[in-house]
């Protein structure tokens, strides 16, 4: 099946689409970006994360390229296109095009891709016996809370995740032994007291949309009770469950931590309980539920 692109207005044919050399996005990493999944050819969360990219343009003084009807328009047709019932749309916009030069050019015009793709269903094996997780130092700024196309420490850590055989790596404050984030999700524990804990979205973290999602979960769901505070590697690796979400990986059971296996080594049940109810909000979104 042939995909198709959506650069700078206009619907190109996937292989060719391309931006310019002199595009600060290239240049500069300076661009913003989201990622949504889509189910039976709808948006999931659409509207938490436009919210979130006009916040993150907004930090950084990128312009909008385009309102919010326009750009819901586009996403759809870019679906349409590339027939996606079920997989991800990818959008980027960074500040533009304009000779080299650090400081921000006058009268660039914000430039937009997306892409749309199809996903395969997540392997069922990493559902069952849940995925190993690494810890390594968090090396990133202090502006995490932004979704910067600027992610080579996310990509680094990955690798390493990878290589180690894990599935992702969790990283890790320097000053005070807290765990962040892993590098394209966010982290979670059980206590032992049943309690589910994730750090509260400050500025060293990306307020996951699909953290935001489970944070209603919770609240919702009687005789859980969520804390947003930091934890320590530490602790993770005592606690009953840990697990991580994101918009592509959805609510994943983790099983060891650096080698120390996390409760009795198998998803948990809190995790499990999780991850149905996020599948049913997704479902939900789909208007199939
Ligand atoms: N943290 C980081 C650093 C990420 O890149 C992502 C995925 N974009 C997440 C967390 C999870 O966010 P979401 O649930 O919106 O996919």
């Amino acid at each position: 099946m042939s995909r198709v692109a959506y650069v700078n207005g206009q619907y190109v044919p996937h292989a060719e689409a391309a931006v310019h050399v002199e595009d600060r996005g290239y240049q500069f990493a300076d661009g913003v970006y989201e990622v949504i999944a889509v189910t039976r050819g709808a948006l999931v969360d659409e509207e938490p994360h436009l919210v979130r990219l006009e916040r993150s343009l907004s930090e950084l003084r990128i312009a909008a390229p385009m309102g919010r009807p326009a750009l819901r328009h586009v996403m759809r047709e870019v679906i349409r296109r590339n027939r996606v019932a079920d997989g991800i749309i990818y959008l980027q916009m960074t500040r533009g095009v304009a000779p080299r030069d650090h400081a921000f050019p006058a009268g660039a015009e914000t430039s937009v891709v997306m892409t749309a793709r199809r996903t395969r269903p997540p392997n069922p094996a990493v559902i069952r016996d849940g995925v190993k997780v690494i810890t390594i130092p968090d090396i990133r700024w202090e502006r995490c809370d932004i979704k910067s196309v600027a992610l080579l420490p996310n990509c680094l850590g990955k690798q390493q995740a990878r290589e180690a055989g894990a599935y992702e790596a969790w990283q890790v404050d320097a000053r005070d032994g807290t765990v962040t984030e892993g590098t394209s999700t966010n982290a979670w524990i059980v206590t032992r007291d049943g309690e589910v804990v994730t750090r509260r979205a400050d500025h060293a973290i990306l307020n996951g949309i699909t953290r935001i999602a489970l944070v209603d979960i919770i609240a919702g769901q009687q005789g859980l009770k969520l804390v947003e505070r930091p934890f320590t590697v530490e602790e993770a690796k005592n606690a009953r469950e840990a697990f991580l979400t994101s918009t592509t990986s959805f609510v994943t059971p983790i099983v060891r931590i650096d080698g120390a296996t996390v409760g009795d080594g198998k998803p948990g049940p809190v995790t499990k309980g999780l991850r149905e109810a996020y599948l049913a909000h997704m479902a939900e979104e789909a208007g199939t539920a």
